[in-house]
């Protein structure tokens, strides 16, 4: 290598320091590899494997459910080593649900045979080798463009709203996007504030990115999307230029729906999550917050979506951006009935299949998880040459389903659902039949997150707090505990933390701020503040009572309704959702 040629090849790497980073990166790589290939190796027994689990010698799980084979890290008196268990069929439940207890965050994997650990060791070396090579032809041949990531031009995708059941309202609210997509100018001459950054909540498999495509293909723009993980990298600089460059390309597109899913993978609030890459991952949200903010100045017609579903860890600058929040819950009844539709249409059904007692047994299943019975339904029928998928076939991929590891949690059992009914139906009847409540608009017992079920109220009209207004809201508040005593007696269930929690700071505010309780005017705006010994225990006991005596009245007011509690938990059980007007319709009378 000539002279001439050493300092072009310097001066191409010192414009392009990251190829010295990816080489450091990789060489360290490697490195690491052939360290822990070293490293002693164990193979676990069962009972080895259980008790390293409980022990917490075990550091990192892996799982091959195919070879059913798991591997990982450990360490433990004697250093660190690498295991292998290979578990049997039968123990894979057991198995799972150990992990779920000691290694919550194991991966499933494929298979690692010894030819993949040869290949851990050489990938780092060849792609090392790539690089040098990568510099040298670069720099011999002259060029100095580093070829643009490649990149498939984003499409407009095929279907719209019609293929997405049971999100009737978050439609509505994404119609706006559309609108604006379709019609950018319209906005503009309005001088109408178009909407441009929707974030999307829910749980995984529940429509989000199928309703942000379907948003994309019914105002017929392209869809970019990326998952926000693909942004969270080792190197330094690569996220914030990945978040450029999806700008950029969709910038160039015209009105476009930019589609980040996952979000909170970069979007985390600051200084939330481990020292480690921190700050590189705040590189990226800041780049991402100054791309969102510069198409918002210069009015370009892109809309961002994003998706997660853990939006209370987002960072506030980044849920700022977002003027439009969308809860999008697991379905209802009609909503699964609906997706189930959708997706028999996919394939060859027979005509007799009971499509509204399966949307009734199917509890807990998500719209994804509903394809994904569909298609096995369809796989059993091609397994047995069935010309169509008939209901033996759902039968099967149901029971496959649920009896499946993954969901059996999120699908409550009969018992937990007439628990939540009577629970939900507490609130309802309370908040209903007092005229002082806030309107309950919403109940529903479909699962949601930690919650079995949730009523929701509109708050009554008038902005003030009154002393009337606030102890009908306790006595609503503890209307679900009232009513799970008429079913349980004295078994009653932890569901009602939420509602304790909620009502005892609406009674502490009432007692230490508004001068409701019995201790006369008082402020004291936060309840951390230091007070006397007597004062606190007097607000503390002045506390508790306005809650038991609002527990007393739920007894009394849910007792004295009996009969409306016991319809509106029989309508929940069926319908799973209940709006205002069919609240009303069930309760009747009972006002
Ligand atoms: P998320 O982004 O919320 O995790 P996806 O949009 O990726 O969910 O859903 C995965 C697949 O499940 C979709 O492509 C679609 O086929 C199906 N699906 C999910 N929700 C629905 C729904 N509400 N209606 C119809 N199909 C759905
Ligand atoms: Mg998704
Ligand atoms: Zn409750």
């Amino acid at each position: 290598m000539g002279e001439s040629r050493l300092s072009a090849m310097l001066t191409f790497l010192r414009r392009r320091p990251w190829l010295v980073v990816v080489a450091a990166g990789l060489a360290v790589l490697s490195i690491v590899t052939m360290t822990a290939l070293r490293q002693r190796t164990e193979t676990f027994t069962e009972t080895e494997f259980m008790n390293a689990l409980a022990d917490g010698v075990v550091e990192d799980v892996n799982i091959s459910p195919n070879t059913r084979t798991v591997w990982g890290t450990g360490h433990d008196d004697e250093g660190a080593f690498t295991y292998r268990y290979r578990y049997l069929e039968a123990a894979e439940e057991t198995l799972l649900s150990q992990l779920r207890i000691h290694a919550p965050d194991f991966r499933v994997q494929p298979p690692q045979s010894s030819a993949a650990d040869i290949a851990a060791t050489l990938v780092p070396l060849a792609l090392l080798a790539f690089v040098a090579w990568f510099v040298v032809t670069r720099v011999r041949s002259g060029g100095v463009a580093v070829s643009a990531r490649a990149t498939k031009p984003a499409d407009v995708p095929d279907y719209g709203f019609e293929r997405l059941g049971g999100l009737d309202e978050a439609i509505v609210e994404v119609s706006e996007v559309v609108d604006f997509l379709s019609d950018p100018e319209r906005f503009e001459r309005l001088g109408a504030k178009p909407p441009r950054g929707v974030l999307l909540e829910g749980p995984p498999g529940t429509g989000k990115t199928a309703l942000a495509r379907a948003a994309a293909a019914e105002a017929e723009v392209p869809f970019f999307a990326v998952s926000a993980s693909e942004f969270v990298e080792m190197f330094v600089g690569v996220g914030a230029k990945r978040v450029r460059d999806l700008f950029e390309r969709a910038a160039k597109a015209g009105p476009a729906v930019i589609f980040i899913d996952e979000i909170d993978a970069v979007g985390r609030r600051r200084g939330a999550a481990a020292a480690n890459g921190n700050e590189e991952r705040e590189n990226t949200l800041n780049q991402l917050l100054t791309e969102i903010d510069g198409f918002h100045s210069n009015r370009a017609p892109i809309v961002v979506m994003a998706a997660t579903n853990r939006s209370d860890v987002l960072d506030a600058a980044l849920l700022r951006r977002f003027t439009r929040h969308i809860h999008i819950g697991l379905p209802d009844r009609a909503g699964r009935e609906r997706i189930l539709n959708i997706h028999l249409e996919a394939v060859a059904a027979a005509d007799d299949i009971d499509v509204s007692s399966l949307a009734a047994r199917t509890v807990g299943f998500s719209g994804s998880d509903l394809e994904r019975l569909v298609n096995e339904a369809a796989v059993f029928a091609a397994r047995t040459s069935d010309s169509h998928v008939t209901n033996v076939h759902l039968e099967a991929a149901f029971d496959r389903i649920v009896l499946g590891l993954e969901r059996r949690s999120a699908v409550p059992t009969d018992k937990d659902r007439l628990i939540v009914a009577y629970h939900e139906a507490g609130h309802t009847v309370c908040a209903f039949v007092q005229p002082d409540a806030d309107r309950p608009h919403k109940v529903s017992v479909v699962p949601r997150g930690q919650a079995g079920g949730v009523t929701h109220f509109t708050p009554s009209e008038g902005s003030f707090m009154t002393r009337r207004r606030a102890l009908a809201s306790l006595r609503a508040m503890m209307g679900g505990r009232a009513a799970e005593e008429i079913l349980l007696g004295d078994d009653i269930t932890s569901g009602a933390a939420h509602d304790f929690a909620s009502a005892g700071q609406l009674a502490r505010e009432m007692v230490t701020n508004y001068g409701m309780g019995s201790l006369g005017p008082m402020f004291i705006p936060d309840p951390s503040q230091p007070v006397a010994p007597e004062t606190a225990r007097a607000i503390e006991e002045d506390v508790a009572r306005l809650l038991s005596e609002a527990l007393e009245d739920a007894r009394r007011i849910v007792n004295e309704h009996r009969d409306a509690l016991e319809r509106l938990v029989a309508a929940l059980l069926e319908e799973e959702t209940l709006d205002e007007e069919r609240i009303a319709e069930v309760l009747g009378a009972a006002a």
